[in-house]
This record gives C-alpha cells, sequence and structure tokens, in this order.
C-alpha cells in the first residue's frame, strides 16, 4: 500500500512553460453556451452550411476512386491544395510562388500561428500585439519564452449622431513606434481584426510595415478573414508592401473561406527563408493534415481560381450575404440602445452595454471585468450568448475596455431574428415599469 502511495508525483507535473496561461476564454464561454444559451452568437462560426460545391468535392474525395486519399499525403501540404494556394496567392500578391517552399499547409491558422510563434521567437524575445487581439496570441508567444508588448487601437469619438465604425479605432503611432526596440522580433497584425472588424488601411499598414524594416521586425500576418470585407473596402496585404513579402508570414484559414470551420484546414504563404522554419517546428510535431479535407479545399480554390473576380465567387458572394447580416444585426442592437461599432469586416461586431448595466449591477472590487459578468449573466438570464470585450485585451488592460461585447453575426437569418426578439423583449421589459 504504502509503494502505491509512494508511486504519486510529489514534484510539480506541470511545465514552467505552461504558467499563468491555463484559462481559456473559449472553453468557458462555449461551455456556457451550451448549457444557458437559446441564441449562440458567441464562438466565430457559421449556422449556415458551407457552399454544396465545398460539401460535394469532400464526398468525392471521401467515396471516389482515389483510395490513396485516406492515407497520408505530404507533410508540408498535400501537393494540389499547396499548388492551388502558390497559383492563387500568387496571383494576389502578384509574384511566382512555388508550392513546395513558399505554402505550408496547418491544421487551422491555430496551428499556424503556433509554428510561427515556435519557429522565430526565443527566450526573451518581444512580440508586438496590437489589442484588442485573438486571444491565443499571448499564450502561444509566452508558451514560446517570449514576451508580449501589447499596443492598443485607441478609440476616437465618431461625428455627432453617428454610429461609431471599427475604423474609429486606430494606433497612435508615437505610441506604436514606441513599442519597437532590438528586443522586438515580430509584430502580430489581423487585418480584418477579431474583434473589431477593423480592416487596417493602406496608411496604417505602412506605419506598421516601416517599423518592421527599420527594426528589422517580422511580421505574422493573420488574414483569415481576408474575403470578409464590407462596403466596398479592400483588404489590403502586408506582404505586398515594400520590404515586407522577406519577412512576413501570411496566414488563412479554409474554415473561415468556406464557411467550415471544423475542417481546420489552414495555410501559410511567405518566403522560404521564414517558410522553412516553420516546417521545422511542423515535421516534429503534427507532421501532416487531413488528406480528405486537403484535397476538397484544394478543389474549392480550383472552381474560385476559375470564377475569380465573377459574381459567382464564393469569395464576392459570402461578403455580400455576411454584409447584410452585419446591417441587420447592426439595426437590431441600435434600436434597443445596445451601441454597434459598425465593422469593416469579419464575422463579428462589438457593442457598447452601457445602457444595459442597470439590470447586472456592478459588484465593487471583483476581479472579474464587468462585460464578463455582464455576457454570463446575459447568457444565463436571457438566453443569448455573446463575448466579451476584454477577453481581447491582456491582463493588465482587461479593465480599460470593459463595457463592450462582441457578437457573431455570421448566422442564419432565423437567428438573428431570434436575437432580435430577445433584445426587443429586453428593451420593453426595461422601459415598462
Ligand atoms: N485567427 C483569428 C483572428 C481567428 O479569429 C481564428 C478563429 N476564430 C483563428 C485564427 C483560428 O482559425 P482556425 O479555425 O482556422 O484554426
Amino acid at each position: 500500500l504504502s509503494l502505491s502511495l509512494q508511486a504519486k508525483m510529489s514534484r510539480p507535473v506541470q511545465a514552467r512553460r505552461l504558467e499563468g496561461i491555463d484559462k481559456n476564454v473559449w472553453v468557458e464561454f462555449v461551455k456556457l453556451a451550451a448549457t444557458y444559451s437559446t441564441v449562440n452568437l458567441g464562438q466565430g462560426f457559421p449556422d449556415f452550411p458551407p457552399p454544396d460545391f465545398l460539401k460535394e468535392a469532400f464526398v468525392r474525395a471521401l467515396s471516389g476512386e482515389n483510395h490513396m486519399l485516406h492515407q497520408y499525403t505530404r507533410a508540408f501540404g498535400h501537393p494540389p491544395l499547396v499548388k492551388i494556394l502558390a497559383q492563387y496567392f500568387g496571383k494576389l500578391l502578384g509574384r511566382d510562388l512555388d508550392p513546395m517552399t513558399n505554402v505550408m499547409v496547418t491544421v487551422g491558422a491555430y496551428q499556424a500561428l503556433f509554428c510561427c510563434f515556435q519557429a522565430f521567437v526565443d527566450e526573451g524575445d518581444e512580440v508586438i500585439i496590437i489589442e484588442p487581439f485573438f486571444d491565443c496570441y499571448e499564450p502561444m508567444v509566452k508558451m514560446a519564452g517570449g514576451m508580449p508588448v501589447f499596443v492598443p487601437l485607441r478609440p476616437k469619438a465618431p461625428k455627432d449622431g453617428k454610429l461609431m465604425s471599427s475604423a474609429d479605432w486606430q494606433l497612435d503611432p508615437a505610441e506604436l513606434a514606441s513599442k519597437f526596440s532590438e528586443r522586438t522580433k515580430a509584430i502580430v497584425l489581423n487585418s480584418p481584426n477579431n474583434p473589431l472588424g477593423k480592416v487596417f488601411s493602406r496608411g496604417e499598414l505602412e506605419l506598421i510595415a516601416d517599423l518592421c524594416v527599420k527594426h528589422d521586425v517580422l511580421c505574422i500576418s493573420d488574414e483569415v478573414y481576408e474575403w470578409l470585407v464590407y462596403d466596398g473596402k479592400e483588404h489590403i496585404r502586408i506582404a505586398s508592401l515594400q520590404g515586407m513579402w522577406d519577412r512576413t508570414v501570411i496566414i488563412g484559414s479554409a474554415g473561415k473561406t468556406f464557411s467550415a470551420t471544423g475542417w481546420k484546414v489552414g495555410w501559410t504563404v511567405g518566403p522560404n527563408r521564414l517558410l522553412q522554419h516553420l516546417r521545422t517546428v511542423h515535421q516534429n510535431s503534427v507532421y501532416h493534415c487531413a488528406t480528405v479535407a486537403q484535397e476538397a479545399v484544394a478543389q474549392g480554390f480550383q472552381r474560385e481560381l476559375e470564377l475569380y473576380g465573377k459574381p459567382e465567387s464564393y469569395f464576392i458572394q459570402l461578403p455580400k450575404e455576411l454584409q447584410q447580416k452585419r446591417d441587420w444585426l447592426v439595426q437590431s442592437l441600435d434600436a434597443v440602445g445596445m451601441k454597434p461599432i459598425v465593422p469593416e469586416g469579419t464575422y463579428f461586431l462589438v457593442a457598447d452595454i452601457s445602457e444595459f448595466k442597470s439590470d447586472v449591477p456592478d459588484v465593487p472590487d471583483s476581479d472579474e471585468p464587468y462585460d464578463s459578468r455582464f455576457a454570463k449573466w446575459m447568457v444565463k438570464n436571457k438566453g443569448l450568448a455573446a463575448i466579451p470585450l476584454s477577453a481581447f485585451y491582456c491582463g493588465a488592460h482587461k479593465n480599460n475596455y470593459n463595457h463592450f461585447i462582441r457578437f457573431c453575426f455570421a448566422k442564419e437569418e432565423a437567428t438573428l431574428k431570434a436575437a432580435n426578439d430577445i433584445l426587443q423583449k429586453w428593451k420593453l421589459e426595461k422601459t415598462s415599469p
């Protein structure tokens, strides 16, 4: 008996690099939404199906003649997929891309990000992250031994009577410049930005690019929402700016591109001098990604290349549909006084909850930011799930922007109507004595 007791380890089992990164907003809020929500505008995934051409390609890959599609494929990307990605992105970037060295397929954009931090960040290196940010950047930098350095987008008041736009959230050029030093190894750029939906302008990208070149810094450019840009805005790839190709890794996701987030197919595009190190991480961790899904995504891109710029292209149709959904949600929220910040891109919309604060009184001295308690209260009491904006800020800045929540509008009309009903009813209850 005593021997079996002794067999329990008494020394710490957790590696030091995991310290302080055990909490995860998605694990917490996905569970809450599953337990309480009737309408889930929380996590970012569509509740409408992917396009038929994509589903059909998957079925063909799965049950067609070529049974080798059930086996391992090339570690750094299924050849048909890297070939078509090289062609497609080559066209977008106006440069010849080699499918074998300039493209690598990953298990979603998540693994692409993980490969970048593991490949480029050494103990003590600084990585600049623009707030608000997709939350995994911070723990991934820390896990690689790096030091995240945060710089916020600062909101400017909109013109009288106008709704705020994600474009009103801007970097302060002097503040951004002050974060670059000889310790800076990389900056993470996410345009279009999750959670605000901000699409960085050419001027803003040039500012970042000039600092990267001046300080010899890499750019990890998370462009998973590249097609989801509204109101005729243009998504500009920072890799296309002067001096940036050689120092940028572009990250994309078939999940967002083709409304199939569960497939977990992502990619990186960049110069071989950077991608060779991503391959080292990849071959020593995941090694290779699901073949059937890669085959289907390759066929999806093949179709899109043939329909490039045409009205039937999914990359043209999807943003049109999403822009309409955005407009519905903007109207619903505006009508009840949950002031929306109109996003220029992405699946997401951030709204100001100040006018609803009386329903969810503040708990003085609570460690938890107000918006987080508000979002939990809302899912439990109203059945509507959203994500607190503070989840997209580092620990020290969580309370700076704690009266906003993020909604995902990549949803069926019926889901958005149901959300509208909840908000309308809530508003009525508030105003009637
Ligand atoms: N980057 C951003 C900005 C995202 O919003 C997401 C998904 N929510 C990812 C990366 C991860 O994408 P994937 O599902 O392809 O891993």
